[in-house]
């Protein structure tokens, strides 16, 4: 009696939030559990963000906003895209949104339907392929691999697009890979995309502050030649360890722009106002913590690195972005998904097995280093242990 529309069997989720959960299960039966599974900074927000939003609940920001957000944000964001890219985006052209998902489920709306193709990386973020799926479209996945360390190939990117081709999303720095893309591919596959005008791109660009080892970030709004079909997804989650206040921003393209504020007072009306001027004082405030947050992001990823390589069986590449190790576990003889089950029951190491980012994924785990060095130190004691008692190979 209460069966929903078909397009419901189709919808998919996020595997790290059946992990958490599983984890935090065990944890309160008093077992000892590490959580390298979830991907959020393991930082508090910065106190003068904080103090922001609370002055705002006392100034009496207790409304509605607009559906696009308030206007000393959205300028907030355009001064920054302008800093640190020197784009010229007017605020008429970003809109606040609650986190970084909706951008990217109000832009596979837009697109998806039965008969069109949308491309996204695999392995990959796992709601762009449970979104497509949902409205119907065709998911083609762009297979993120190893051996091209991790970054997206143009070349073969551009040769998945057919005519049917409405959407392509991009992600650098990737989760789950921490997969950087060189501008040199951004370069090829944006000449590349001229031949395909009906296609848009969106950028997932949330982890554009997290590069180590002296790489800059390639921002796609640097690229006039697609301005006009391109949509920018960013947000404050990772940046400023703001994932639970829900706060990211979208640069939407022409009339997509009026669609999202339409989907916008459909769905929710407006962002929560006090963490809209908490969102002020992130980017107009001092950077020093998220500086700080990277430098010791880059500090782990050393050891989680070292430390995997160490263990038999498994080879890691040293991720250039985000703040996850993506292993080969291939040669431990172990498939990735019972291995991080079994890690999980056995030893209370929780990470996620690559195959929940895409079929591409077979073959690997991924562990976010947003943890403690003992905790890290730790993980890779008992993965070792149980490597040992669970020999596969
Ligand atoms: N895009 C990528 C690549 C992510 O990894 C995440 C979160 O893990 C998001 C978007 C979603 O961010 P938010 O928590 O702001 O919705």
């Amino acid at each position: 009696m209460l069966d929903t529309v078909a397009s419901f069997d189709r919808i998919g989720e996020e595997n790290a939030f059946a992990v958490l959960a599983r984890a935090t299960a065990l944890a309160a039966t008093g077992r000892d559990v590490v959580n390298l599974g979830i991907g959020q900074p393991d930082f508090k927000t910065p106190a003068h963000i904080v103090e922001a939003a609370v002055k705002a609940l006392r100034d009496g920001h207790h409304g509605y906003t607009p559906a696009v957000g308030i206007l000393p944000l959205r300028e907030a964001v355009t001064a920054d895209l302008h800093a640190r890219f020197g784009v010229s985006v007017s605020p008429e052209e970003v809109m606040i949104m609650p986190g970084g998902k909706p951008t990217m489920f109000m832009s596979i709306l837009m697109f998806g339907q039965p008969g069109v193709d949308i491309l996204y990386p695999d392995p990959g973020f796992p709601i762009y392929r449970s979104m497509i799926e949902f409205t119907g479209a065709r998911p083609v996945p762009v297979p993120i691999r190893e051996e091209n360390g991790f970054a997206f190939s143009a070349e073969e990117t551009l040769g998945l697009i057919t005519p049917q081709t409405r959407l392509l999303i991009v992600n650098s720095p990737a989760n789950p890979t921490g997969g950087v893309t060189p501008k040199a591919e951004v370069d090829k596959l944006v000449a590349g995309l001229a031949k395909w005008p009906n296609v848009a791109v969106m950028s997932d660009e949330i982890y554009d502050h997290m590069l180590y080892d002296g790489e800059t970030h390639v921002c796609l709004l640097t690229y006039p030649e697609i301005r006009d079909r391109l949509i920018l997804l960013n947000g404050w989650s990772k940046t400023y360890a703001m994932t639970g206040w829900r706060l990211g921003y979208a640069v939407w393209p022409g009339k997509l722009y009026d669609n999202a504020r339409k989907l916008a007072v459909n769905l929710y009306s407006c962002v929560n106002a006090a963490t809209q001027y908490a969102g002020i004082a992130a980017l107009t405030g001092p950077q020093d913590a998220t500086v700080a947050m990277v430098e010791e992001f880059d500090r782990r990823r050393k050891i989680v690195v070292d430390g995997l390589n160490k263990l038999p069986g498994v080879s890691c590449a040293t991720p250039k972005g985000a703040f996850y190790a993506f292993p080969n576990v291939s040669r431990t003889g172990w498939k990735a998904k019972p291995l991080a089950a079994a890690l999980l029951e056995e030893t209370g190491v929780a990470l996620i097995g690559g195959p929940d980012f895409g079929v591409c994924g077979e073959g690997y785990v991924r562990l976010s280093y947003a943890a403690s060095t003992e905790e890290i130190e730790t993980a890779l004691g008992r993965m070792g242990d149980f490597l040992a008692r669970h020999p596969k190979a």
